[in-house]
């Protein structure tokens, strides 16, 4: 076997010896934005289990093969591509300022081996198609704006913004692409596109085919320039990752436009305008962070700003969000080279979205919601953000009324509901179905100051509950608190304090802080549902 250069590699090797195989990057505890005490960061890893595929494990395979140890071979290769590149493992490695970059390493590893022909047989025909066609699916590029169809002669064919509408938009996410359009003309925003658009070649650095890209970048960059464009706005994080951040570093200067995702141009484009957005109905929706909009350009609010635009709507967050999402799979080139994994990753990806409650998945990529919509098989409904704002696009309200600010008081009962929402740990041990009324009193007079459900809706260590507003019929519990008592019950850190606390309030209340439980159900039933675990813990049995 010939004598490999890692000389791109190199450029990193400080970093894979400052690498103290701590694992964090594959397992770690506390993380801020996740509810969980800990944390699995490496959606490929969760996937397929073994240590090679994390990132510390990918930093040991490099060294060996830098020191000789480890030779390449298919194996090896196929390895060096299983990477998403998401990124999550820098969110929580502690070993130099802004964590270990994999990512970056994973693709100076993935040059290397391009560069001396070691090749994966199913990119050589993608590659071939982005010559050939100026798209990475082999179809016609005659028929990349045919999705269009007469609106192409409305869209001038100058005009200082363009929308660069890019390959999975064009052929397989074509919704993305007319409803950005849509949205665009409906908010008067003067816009061309590329009559001659191609692939902006974000597959090929992904691969490590950087000369390839190089030049479609000098291509694109070359008409936008000729065309006077000042702003390029994208739907695909991919593209603009591509622009913003490959094409200054592989062309060596800059583009002379400004990029914006649309979200963001969105985010700022209405924010002095009065444009309303109304759903059709009332729905629960959460929202995925396409990695490379997220951790690698570090966009988080703006798509958030734009959901919360939406009237009728409300935002759910899911377990792992912001830096800390969890990938779609489908990023890196994971997706063309191991469809399978690219799915089973979507497929935990889409279980922590349903775990919201919520009946819409945003994302703001067309190549996430590709994947995500693959591995749904219909459980969810998976939506970009352009098309949301689309379909609920209202119209500019031309005469506003004075905002009325509304100061609503946070109530005990209002803070009690929230913090059961967070520890649904004290319905631990109950069975699916379980009913709780609670009435939160005002302690003097004894008159109901809120009176809502708790309803469980999955078992386990962190029982799924649904708690709404009013009383349930036929519950199996009945709780009364009065205010003081739930004042004091939501400063409890753990479920054997609060459980403490309840006892000691329903059997020794003071004057205030009292609790009263009416049974429903006979007590051999209520055992029999999971309910003496809690009783037990409290004393009250
Ligand atoms: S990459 Fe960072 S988090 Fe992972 S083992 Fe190395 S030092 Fe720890
Ligand atoms: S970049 Fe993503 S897929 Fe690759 S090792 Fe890090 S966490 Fe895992």
């Amino acid at each position: 076997m010939a004598k490999v250069e890692f000389s791109n590699v190199k450029k990193f090797e400080e970093f894979l010896y400052l690498c103290g195989k701590c694992g964090d990057c594959s397992l770690a505890v506390k993380i801020a934005t996740s509810k969980s005490p800990l944390s699995h960061p490496c959606a490929v890893k969760n996937v397929l289990g073994y240590e090679a595929y994390d990132a510390r494990g990918r930093i040991i395979i490099i060294k060996n093969l830098l020191n000789g140890k480890l030779e390449v071979n298919d194996e090896i290769l196929e390895w060096a591509y299983t990477c998403t590149t998401c990124g999550a493992c820098r969110e929580t490695c502690l070993a130099v300022e802004g964590g270990i970059d994999t990512p970056s390493i994973m693709e100076a590893l993935r040059r290397d081996l391009v560069s001396q022909g070691f090749r994966i047989e199913k990119h050589l025909s993608i590659l071939e198609n982005i010559k050939k066609l100026d798209n990475p699916y082999g179809e016609p590029k005659e028929e990349r704006l045919s999705f269009l169809g007469n609106e192409l002669s409305n869209i001038p064919e100058k005009a200082e913004i363009a929308y660069f509408i890019g390959c999975t938009s064009s052929y397989r996410t074509k919704e993305i692409a007319l409803a950005a359009v849509k949205l665009l003309k409906q908010l008067g925003v003067e816009f061309t596109v590329l009559r001659d658009e191609t692939c902006c070649g974000s597959i090929l650095l992904r691969y490590g085919y950087v000369d390839e890209a190089r030049s479609q970048a000098e291509r694109l960059v070359k008409r936008f320039n000729e065309m006077g464009v000042k702003t390029v706005i994208f739907t695909c994080p991919g593209c603009y990752r591509t622009f913003k951040k490959d094409y200054p570093e592989i062309l060596g200067r800059e583009l002379g436009f400004e990029t914006l995702h649309l979200v963001e141009f969105l985010d700022n484009y209405l924010k002095d305008k009065n444009v309303a957005f109304e759903a059709r109905k009332s729905e629960v929706v959460t929202y995925h962070d396409p990695c490379h909009l997220g951790r690698h350009l570090n966009v988080y609010e703006a798509p958030r700003n734009i959901i919360r635009l939406v009237n009728g709507l409300t935002l759910v967050e899911m377990e792992t969000i912001k830096n800390f999402a969890h990938c779609c799979g489908a990023g890196g080139g994971v997706k063309s080279t191991f469809p399978d994994l690219a799915l089973k990753v979507a497929k935990d990806r889409i279980s922590e979205a349903l775990e919201t409650g919520a009946k819409i998945l945003l994302s703001a990529c067309p190549f996430c919601k590709l994947n995500l919509k693959q591995a749904a098989n219909n459980g969810i409904r998976i939506l970009d953000v352009a098309e949301l704002l689309a379909e609920t696009y209202v119209g500019e309200v031309v005469e506003v009324a004075p905002k009325v600010v509304e100061v609503v008081e946070v109530t005990p009962g209002m803070k009690l509901m929230d913090y059961l929402n967070e520890h649904v740990e004290i319905f631990k041990g109950l069975r699916v179905g379980c009913k709780f009324n609670y009435e939160i009193v005002d302690w003097k007079t004894q008159e109901p100051k809120l009176k809502f459900y708790v309803t469980v809706l999955e078992s386990g260590e962190r029982p799924k509950i649904k708690i709404s507003k009013g009383v349930a019929d036929n519950p199996d519990v009945t709780i009364i608190i009065s205010e003081p008592a739930a004042e004091k019950l939501v400063e409890c850190k753990e479920r054997s304090e609060y459980a403490e606390l309840f006892g000691n309030f329903f059997n020794e209340p003071t004057d205030e802080e009292y609790i009263d439980v009416i049974l429903h159900r006979s007590t051999k039933e209520l055992m029999k549902m999971g309910y003496g675990e809690f009783a037990r813990e409290a004393g009250l049995i």
